[in-house]
């Protein structure tokens, strides 16, 4: 058996009962009343790292709620592991359909999990696998196998959009100086198939509004005569994309990074199966930009949808309606080099 394994035997259930002391603190980041819990939490996160063998940790403030900052340099020269992490969780509704309570971890045998898993809310987003690199900490230090300098930057405030996370960042350039960030907080293909994430897609958002006659008019006396707002925000909606699903916005591809054959052969040895796709989805067939795959389309590909679309006469029935204005909202999924603010550009001035 390996080091590793043995380390793990002889302290497995030190290591589960710490990890369910920290899933009984309800550090819900998103209702107030639970503001002690969270702070509390980055306190437990603190002395864990200290007991893991951090040099130096800190509960550093920020406009919210405190990041935890743990390092320990071995030399200046060897590379820079930074391990990024939350310790705030998600509000546990609804309760019902929880099979016991969120804050009261159960082990359960099931058949997703039949070795057994620990059950509780933030068990598998994110404390357990922050818990998990505090314990790969603690091994390697206990052993005197560290090969490289670790820094932890653990936040509080991540199921809430990491609001502080950006001005943390900003401030602290050299403290967070790192070769390489370690993020356990994605997603797995299958829970039997480890899976590293090298990329997530990032976000552009827009809000169209189309106006038009100073208000609703009866369609039997202008209709044909009057731009309809509907008609045309739909019209401009169907523009947005090309008969083979290209977005048309000009210059929308112009920084997207486009893989090589190799990488893409690479991607593609990933474990799927689109009829397992369909099948879960309900759909008959899937749909997207023509000369990807549909794991390319969801992955290395950006994209454009309309999430929400609003005017006219909505109610029972019919009504002979032709609004003053017509409402979209507009999402761009964004890939490496793209940017928000320019992507937010473009597409506001092709519209
Ligand atoms: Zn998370």
């Amino acid at each position: 058996m390996s080091d590793i394994k043995k380390y793990i035997e002889a302290n497995k259930d030190r290591f589960i009962n710490e990890l369910i002391e920290l899933l009984k603190i309800p550090s819900v980041s998103a209702d107030p009343a639970y503001t002690q819990d969270v702070l509390n939490t980055a306190e437990v996160v603190k002395d864990r790292l200290e007991k893991a063998g951090c040099d130096l940790v800190e509960i550093c403030d920020t406009p919210g709620y405190p990041i935890v900052y743990g390092e320990k340099i071995i030399d200046k020269k060897l590379p820079t592991i930074l391990v990024y992490g939350h310790y705030d969780v998600q509000p546990a509704d609804p309760l019902e359909l929880w099979d016991s309570p969120a804050f009261e971890p159960v082990i359960k045998k099931t058949e997703l999990h039949p070795e057994g898993a620990i059950f509780a809310r933030g068990a598998c987003d994110d404390k357990g696998q922050m818990y998990m690199h505090v314990k790969a900490m603690e091994y390697m230090t206990t052993t005197g196998n560290l090969p490289c300098n670790v820094k932890f930057m653990i936040e509080g405030e991540e199921e809430v959009g990491s609001e502080s996370l950006g001005w943390f960042v900003k401030n602290h350039h050299e403290k967070l100086a790192n070769d390489i960030i370690l993020i356990s907080d994605t997603g797995m293909i299958a829970n039997d198939i480890p899976s590293i994430t090298t990329g997530l897609r990032g976000l552009s958002y827009v809000e169209v509004e189309v106006t038009g006659p100073n208000r609703d008019l009866h369609s039997g006396l202008y209709g044909g005569a009057v731009a309809n707002p509907i008609n045309i925000l739909t019209k401009m909606i169907a523009s947005l994309h090309d008969e083979n699903n290209h977005i048309t916005v000009p210059g929308f591809y112009e920084k997207v990074e486009e893989l090589s054959r190799a990488e893409r052969d690479e991607m593609a040895k990933a474990p799927f199966s689109l009829e397992n796709y369909k099948e879960a989805l309900d759909i008959s067939a899937v749909y997207g930009e023509e000369g990807y795959t549909t794991n390319e389309r969801n992955s290395i590909r950006p994209t454009l949808d309309i999430n929400g679309i609003w005017g006219g006469y909505q109610g029972k029935g019919t009504k002979t309606v032709l609004p003053s204005e017509a409402s979209a909202k507009v999402t761009c999924r964004l890939v490496a080099n793209q940017k928000p603010g320019k992507i937010y550009t473009l597409l506001k001035s092709h519209i």
